[in-house]
């Protein structure tokens, strides 16, 4: 679950680390992990031999913890029991319900309330909001059971071949919160867990270990002890206690303690059922299409041979395809077969996890791009093609997905909202995968012509500049006979992390020393526009105030800019809470001092204006689009205004004004809009996560922004800090996008005016038509129709000019060529084109010689015939300096045939 563990150190108490943690708990093994059921069983505490952890275990004959790593899977049945995954989840779901559990929807995979991970990459995610670097918890229910569908990207080369691997996976996320005050803890959790394990899964015992461990978040702002629960070889569930926090270099205790039960929820009808992998049973009906379609039959028997060392080879760590031949020859397995035959089989339950992948991305508004979480999707996608190509497969991928979204219907009730968006998206990756084919085999054939060896950074490049994938590379080698080796970890080498890097908040750094100051109270909320403050904090041009109507520039909209006791206000900005003004002159004011304040009113409504409409807009793109087309960023100027759009195609002209029309018939029809601090739960409870559009980050309360039409229903709500039209709606006047543009693959850049900026706008293109129409003598009203008759004189004319001056050219040259000298040297009242023309058409009529030519604007053209045996770069360097004439420079270049220069002259 930790993706790295940083070590920090905290005072007086060592090092902090999952080892030392990890000590401290076994030490005190009483407090952190025994429990009643344990002594009630007659569980008793052992050290591993194998690796040293301490294990609990009924068995008086165990020595060793459990762990996949020590023993081979013993649940593998020769005949296995057929269990569905849904019938399965029903089941599991009603225990739970029985022991006082509430069981809630899956929330979406893509993480929109904590904006430092691109998915949901453990259930316990759902509930966890950060604020200023502390976690806290948002619940709807306690205890709680929800089947989280979640997404990680670092283990892909073994999904497929371990049997248990996915880029998804359910995660039965079984929480109890704020214990003591509410929840449960300890002895309720492993009483219940050995219930399910006794009472689903029909285990006894002695089959069970629960292994002592320690969890932590990356940075262990949280941590606390945990339960890992095996059975014959496979960890069914990890039972995490946490119990500490680790803030400001202390670590503490917290008040409300969070019982985290992560149950790998596949694994359980898997161990249950007994088949040699974990998709045989998640993607039963999956494979059955796959199989059939693509008439490639299953050897199971020889599966069985294989099965159990791929589950232990661990391909994603670097040992490559080696660890697959070692693999091989321990077994005495025939190479052949195991890439004409297994290998096609790892790759269909590949293409079954992928798809799974795409279809819930897709449905909560991801796309596949080349930046961010929306790299992994694509990469994903190229995944499945490769491997059709490969191994020839014939299937519908939309019906291999449609199949999916049948069978989990039930637990995933929203999960086929969203099919005819994704059937779009496939179907314009598939396009662009072939395009990028055609290019890929042209740089691939380069490269190996030169280098057999490619390293994982040059597959890295490859993919990122031209997106072609690792798989494919091996494959266009194989065409040419070349076995290629590929870096097996290379997939997790080109995967963009879990973690958002570029969206992490950075506080913005203000060279002001803010200590014991206490935050500004902001008027501007009231829309207050004037105010008498008292000076707090003057460093330079620097100003702090107790309170301030100047909105700071923040969430894309520009500060408010004004007057302090006169003197312009240029910027404003916020810090912690605390509000810094900008002044244009730094002019000295005493502490305590009262000033007053006045915000330049005309630059503020035009920027509420941008804001408000920037939501509408945003509405209207999801209207016009569908739910996916996501807010990605925004800008609120005075002048205009720009919102960037998710969307998996390029927008067209009609979509683009299909959404400014609606944006506009919002306000037609009338538009009322509020804003209110709320209770976070409240509101994402109300609205969903999409109130998460403008990348609000979720705090305790939030201020929504909600704007609805006269009759009250809701056209757009989002968790906003901006600034909006409340009372003033009418001063939106209209939208208007000026201008679409892609910013990056998957998000297009809207450009847009509103209110004021809408008429400053329209008047000037008036402006500029009416001047059009002077200089081309028309009326106004028949711009259009005068332009197009100007328009096609003035064709007419320059066709003329071309012609005269192509015979003027060529009777220069004429005249030229009549001159004696091989070498011409002519200063000639022409520009440099024409120069060239006529330069060429001397050589066309006489090879044997060679001409330069230069005009009074420092315009110089060389050029020397075949048969001249002169260099035309020559001539241009020899006589440079001449013409250039003296302190001057000449730029320029060519080859012997042509070469060009043009004088620098010093100023
Ligand atoms: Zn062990
Ligand atoms: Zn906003």
């Amino acid at each position: 679950m930790v993706k790295s563990a940083k070590c920090g150190t905290m005072p007086g108490e060592g090092p902090l680390s999952k080892d030392s943690l990890r000590q401290d708990f076994a030490k005190e093994y009483e407090k952190y992990y025994s429990t009643e059921l344990f002594k009630e069983e007659g569980f008793v505490r052992k050290k591993c031999k194998l690796c040293g952890k301490y294990f609990w275990t009924a068995d008086p004959n165990r020595e060793i913890c459990g762990s996949p790593d020590h023993e081979p899977y013993t649940f593998i049945k020769d005949k296995p029991i057929d269990i569905d995954l849904v019938s399965f989840w029903k089941k599991f779901a009603k225990f739970f319900k029985d022991n006082g559990h509430e069981i809630i929807e899956s929330y979406p995979v893509v993480s929109r309330w904590r904006q430092d991970l691109y998915f949901v990459i453990a259930g316990i995610q759902d509930f966890q909001r950060i604020e200023n670097g502390r976690m806290s918890f948002e619940y709807s229910a306690n205890p709680l059971l929800v089947p989280q569908m979640c997404m990680r990207f670092s283990d892909i080369p073994n999904v497929g071949v371990s049997g248990r691997h996915g880029t998804s996976f359910i995660m039965a996320n079984q929480t109890a919160f704020n214990y003591p005050k509410e929840g449960y803890w300890r002895d309720r959790t492993i009483e219940l867990n050995f219930k399910v394990l006794k009472e689903l899964l029909g285990l006894k015992k002695e089959e069970i270990t629960y292994v002592e461990d320690v969890w932590a978040m990356g940075d262990f702002s949280e941590f606390g002890p945990d339960l890992e629960t095996y059975s014959h070889g496979l960890e069914l569930v990890n039972n995490v206690f946490t119990q500490f926090e680790y803030f400001n270099g202390r670590m503490r205790e917290l008040d409300g303690k969070v019982v985290d039960v992560g149950w790998g929820f596949e694994r359980l009808p898997w161990f249950l059922s007994g088949t040699h992998t974990m998709y045989d049973v998640i993607y039963k009906k999956e494979l059955e299409y796959l199989y059939k379609s693509s008439g490639i039959k299953p050897d199971r028997v020889l599966y069985a041979k294989v099965a159990g060392a791929l589950a232990s080879i661990d391909i994603a760590e670097n040992r490559g395809s080696k660890a697959e031949e070692e693999m091989l020859k321990r077994l005495g397995i025939d190479r052949n077969s195991y890439f004409n035959v297994i290998k096609p089989m790892q790759a269909m339950y590949a293409i079954a996890d992928h798809a799974r992948t795409i279809m819930f991305a897709v449905n909560d508004g991801a796309l596949p791009s080349n930046v961010g979480g929306g790299y992994n999707l694509r990469v994903l996608l190229r995944r499945i093609f490769d491997f059709m190509e490969k191994y020839s497969l014939n299937f519908d991928l939309m019906r291999l997905i449609e199949i999916e979204a049948k069978n989990l219907k039930e637990m995933y009730p929203h999960i086929d909202e969203s099919l005819n968006e994704t059937s779009k998206v496939i179907e314009i990756e598939k396009g662009r995968y072939d395009k990028t084919k055609a290019e890929a085999k042209k740089i691939v054939e380069a490269l190996l012509s030169k280098n057999k060896e490619i390293t994982t950074e040059k597959l890295k490049t490859l993919y990122e500049s031209h997106g072609i994938t690792p798989d494919f590379i091996s494959a266009a080698a194989k065409e040419k006979g070349i076995i290629l080796e590929i870096p097996e970890d290379a997939y997790s080498e080109i995967m963009a992390d879990d973690f958002v890097e570029a969206r992490k908040k950075k506080n913005e750094v203000i060279e002001i020393d803010t200590t014991g100051i206490p935050p500004t109270e902001k008027l501007y909320y009231s829309f207050a526009t004037e105010a008498n403050a008292k000076v707090i904090k003057q460093e330079g041009n620097m100003l702090v105030l107790d309170k301030t109507p100047f909105y700071p520039e923040g969430g894309g909209q520009e500060a408010d800019h004004g007057t302090i006791n006169g003197i312009d206000v240029v910027d404003v900005k916020i810090a912690n809470g605390l509000i810094v003004h900008f002044l244009k002159e730094a002019k000295h004011f005493s502490l305590g001092e009262i000033v007053e304040c006045k915000v330049d009113k005309e630059r503020r409504i035009r920027l509420m204006a941008h804001h408000t409409a920037t939501h509408l807009i945003s509405a209207a793109a999801r209207k016009v689009l569908g739910k996916h087309a996501w807010q990605e960023g925004a800008k609120k100027g005075e002048d205009k205004a720009h919102i960037d759009i998710s969307h998996y195609e390029r927008l067209s002209d009609e979509q683009v004004k299909e959404i400014e029309n609606t944006a506009n018939a919002f306000i037609t029809n009338g538009i009322k809009v509020t804003a209110k601090e709320m209770e976070r739960k409240e509101a994402e409870g109300r609205f969903g996560f999409s109130i998460y559009q403008g990348h609000g980050v979720p705090s305790g309360k939030l201020r929504i922004v909600e704007i609805g039409d006269l009759n009250g229903n809701l056209i757009d709500a989002e968790a906003c800090g901006g600034l909006h039209l409340v009372g003033k709606e009418s001063e939106i006047g209209l939208i208007r996008i000026i201008g679409s543009y892609r910013i990056h693959d998957g998000i297009d850049r809207l450009e847009f005016v509103a209110g004021k900026a809408a008429v400053d706008y329209i008047n000037s293109i008036e402006k500029e038509i009416k001047q059009i129409a002077a200089i081309a003598s028309v009326d106004t009203d028949k711009v259009g129709q005068g332009i197009e008759s100007k328009l096609a004189e003035l064709k007419e004319v320059k066709k003329k000019y071309e012609l005269i001056r192509d015979e003027l050219a060529e009777k220069i040259a004429k005249n030229l060529t009549m001159e004696k000298e091989q070498v011409i040297i002519k200063e000639l009242p022409y520009e440099r084109e024409m120069l060239r023309k006529i330069a060429l058409s001397v050589l066309e009529l006489e090879k044997s010689k060679a001409v330069l030519l230069y005009n009074s604007d420092g315009d110089i053209v060389a050029v020397a015939g075949k048969d001249s045996s002169k260099s035309a770069i020559k001539l241009l360097n020899e006589n440079a300096e001449k013409i250039a004439g003296k302190g001057n420079k000449v730029k320029g270049g060519g080859t012997d045939r042509i070469a060009e220069g043009k004088v620098l002259k010093q100023e």
